[in-house]
């Protein structure tokens, strides 16, 4: 007959080993676990993902400012892209990373799952706590720019807009173009509020 230390000990050897399980999947994982977080991460280890974004994210006209700061990084090596993404969408950031002498590729691979769209990958393990950024309407929205201005990213709007957007977020700044006296005289109006 089992005793209640016996019951005991057992109990809180299975809570051991599941903590013990929970702890090798965060920091080395047995292979099989790893090849699942890596079927997430564009085919990336996780601990090597410095940002990245949703697929629906990489489709937002605006380039997300979070990017080119993570590329901007010297621990960046590279960055990785879903091949389920239309090039119209993920062009914007292939030529993004070439600029700034990064390697970026095209993830086609039927083992992959999951929402992310695209990885900013470092060299180096880091273990960055939340890779995932918010999204940039909502981020936009909550610094007070109309749904207009945050719409008319890879546009171009009049200088009121062009301040009031920069104003609120200067790393924005990638994603506007400004009217010239020219544009204005083929009779081209801001994007946004149409002035
Ligand atoms: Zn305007």
């Amino acid at each position: 007959m089992q005793s209640d230390s016996d019951v005991n000990v057992k109990s809180s050897w299975a809570d051991k080993s599941n903590l013990e399980k929970a702890l090798l999947v965060g920091m080395h994982g047995p292979p099989e676990l790893k090849r699942e977080e890596k079927a997430l991460f564009l085919g990336e280890f996780r601990e090597r993902v410095i940002r990245s974004l949703t697929k629906d994210q990489v489709k937002d006209p605006g380039i997300y400012p979070e990017i080119v700061e993570a590329l901007k990084d010297s621990r960046t090596v590279g960055m990785l892209i879903s091949g389920d993404i239309d090039w119209h969408f993920s062009g914007k950031y292939q030529k993004l990373a070439s600029e700034m002498g990064k390697k970026s590729s095209i993830m086609h691979d039927p083992e992959l799952k999951g929402d992310i769209g695209l990885v900013v990958v470092s060299g180096v393990a880091e273990d960055v706590e939340d890779v995932m950024v918010e999204n940039r309407e909502a981020r936009l929205k909550r610094l007070g720019l109309p749904l207009k201005l945050i719409n008319s990213a890879g546009k171009k709007v009049c200088d009121r807009c062009y301040d009031k957007i920069t104003g609120a977020d200067p790393g924005e700044i990638i994603n506007y173009g400004k009217l010239t006296l020219s544009d204005r005289f083929w009779g081209e109006k801001c994007n946004s509020c149409q002035i």
